[in-house]
């Protein structure tokens, strides 16, 4: 039977609640449980989808082809759970839900109302996730306590929880506790108040944490625990660390899952934390740095790239390397701009992205990139482009470019396959989710995968053009990834380049702590060798100048 925790939030936003749900779950994994993490979105989009990456930060893709909440990659990165549309429900999808059945007539005449129809469909969209198979869900509702919009599902968790047997489920609340430098004090006030609001809609709390800068001294958390009544144990802090894979070793550290254990009354099973504790010497090792430049469009908003730099950070884990991160604006490398700075770090990538804004800098980047040798990696638009390069620079197909940017390119490198994509609803017209894709033996794909089949993620609405395949194979380009019906090129790549490869999915969404991504590995592997290369040359020519 699947017992539930509810993991809410209060004070602030971005206090770490998704990172708090999926450490919960990876130390309950760590016990030999099985569990699955949903999040609730309380905003009214459908799916964020169409959300920009600017206010929302990076859309999640899942195997079945949702776009989600980037919280799920967290869920993904941290537990084994494989996340899927079911993982994730917003307002809108809710209310998109009830309003088909009541056209449908499925309500019998009935006033429609947010209890309990909109509750009751929150509900069943949380129950969808129970099964022999899950012991324990743990569902993380969006936002801050006291929003308005994220009134129905707590009411609907609320309700849940009466529902199940006593001890099958527990409401887990993260708060903020402020250290005030002129009090040099702790403050517990806003907690206080945070659970006093979540009280009133009729949610006591069982556990409170409290994400803090310092450990919380016991006279505080005796505090707290009085004055939001909860027992002083079930006060843990939530204290910051330098890196986010230590959040599970600091909540172990705390009892955290023993404590959910023991509410739960689930057998306080041996927890094996080896695997972390490995990550965690390995993140606290000395390493090598080598310097990464993302050439894109959204660089100011690292959110945006979130499973980008989780998988970057793997690849460094697992070449034992520091990955530096340059978010460099490709608006910058545009017609005759400077490039010189891309000679200063030791591989380059450019991600996926939509619109035109930037792309001319990225062709030129990419450019530099394969004359000098720099390793690339070229992700959906990146590879792209990098075919757009190809075609214009070395097939010397002049006026080569997408669709997406040019109405009617001279060469359609890049084209919208009309035949396979319905394309007229936004949100609706995409290629997404998981499809298999053979790679070419002997090929540095076929090489680095280790395997003749893969299967990855996927989110664009635009293909490379196979008409042009005989071309710019002629001139070099290799295509080495296909899809098995050989309908879409899915990875390109150059032979006498040190290491220069672009897919048009998105690898990153796969990789996780423990086993980084081979594509990513193999990329940072290829730049730390330019690193050592580029290293060598400056010192001997600086040898030559004394
Ligand atoms: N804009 C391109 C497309 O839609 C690439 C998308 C992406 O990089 N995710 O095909």
């Amino acid at each position: 039977m699947t017992k539930y925790i509810f993991v809410t939030g209060g004070v602030l936003s971005s206090l770490g609640k998704g990172l708090a749900a999926a450490s919960i779950g990876a130390l309950l994994e760590s016990r030999g449980y099985r569990i699955s993490i949903q999040k609730l979105d309380p905003y009214i989009n459908v799916d964020p989808g169409t959300m920009s990456p600017f206010q929302h930060g990076e859309v999640y893709v899942t195997d079945d082809g949702a776009e989600t909440d980037l919280d799920l990659g967290h869920y993904e990165r941290f537990t084994a759970m494989i996340a899927s549309q079911k993982h994730n429900m917003t307002t809108g999808r809710v209310y998109q839900k009830v309003i088909t059945k009541e056209r449908r007539g499925d309500y019998l005449g009935n006033t429609v109302q947010v209890i309990p129809h909109i509750t009751d469909e929150i509900k069943a969209a949380v129950r969808k996730l129970e099964s022999p198979d899950i012991d324990v869900s743990i569902v993380e509702i969006g936002g801050t306590v006291g929003d308005i919009e994220s009134l129905p599902f707590l009411e609907a968790i609320r309700q849940l929880r009466l529902e199940v047997e006593p001890g099958n489920a527990i409401n887990v609340h993260l708060t903020y506790v402020p250290y005030l430098k002129s009090a040099r004090e702790l403050k517990s006030k806003p907690t206080q108040h945070s659970v006093k609001e979540l009280r009133s809609i009729g949610i006591q709390p069982d556990m409170i944490l409290c994400r803090c800068e310092m450990e919380l001294p016991d006279q505080l958390r005796e505090k707290i625990a009085l004055f939001c009544n909860v027992p002083p144990n079930a006060v843990k802090a939530a204290v910051d660390v330098d890196n986010i894979y230590k959040v599970p070793l600091k909540f172990a550290q705390h009892n955290v899952d023993t404590a959910v254990c023991r509410m739960l009354r689930l057998d306080e099973r041996k927890s094996d934390l080896t695997r972390w504790k490995k990550l965690s010497a390995v993140i606290d090792s000395p390493r090598e740095p080598v310097e990464i430049a993302i050439v894109g469009k959204y660089v100011d908003y690292p959110d945006s790239y979130k499973s980008l730099i989780e998988a970057l950070y793997h690849a460094g884990f697992s070449n034992r390397a520091d990955v530096k991160l340059h978010w460099l604006e490709s608006t910058k490398f545009e017609k005759d701009a400077d490039l010189s700075s891309l000679d200063k770090v030791d591989g380059i990538l450019i991600p996926g992205g939509f619109g035109v804004r930037g792309v001319e800098g990225m062709i030129r980047t990419i450019r530099h990139a394969r004359e000098n040798g720099i390793p690339y990696f070229g992700i959906c638009l990146g590879m792209q482009l990098a075919c757009i390069d190809y075609a214009r620079n070395v097939a010397l197909l002049e006026g080569a470019h997408s669709s997406e940017f040019e109405d009617d390119p001279t060469y359609k490198i890049i084209y919208k396959l009309r035949e396979l994509v319905d394309i007229d609803e936004m949100g609706g017209t995409m290629r997404l989710g998981a499809y298999t894709c053979d790679l070419k033996e002997g090929t540095l794909a076929h090489q680095t995968y280790g395997a003749a089949q893969i299967s990855e993620r996927h989110r664009h609405r635009y293909e490379f053009n196979k008409e042009f395949m005989p071309i710019l194979s002629g001139a070099g380009l290799q295509f080495t990834g296909m899809s098995p019906d050989g309908l879409f090129v899915e990875i390109v790549e150059l032979k006498d380049h040190p290491w220069f490869l672009g897919c048009q999915f998105h690898p990153e969404f796969k990789s996780d702590p423990f086993d980084a991504h081979p594509l990513f590995h193999g990329f940072v592997k290829a730049s730390i060798r330019n690193r050592s290369l580029r290293l060598q040359h400056a010192e001997s020519i600086g040898k030559e100048m004394v």
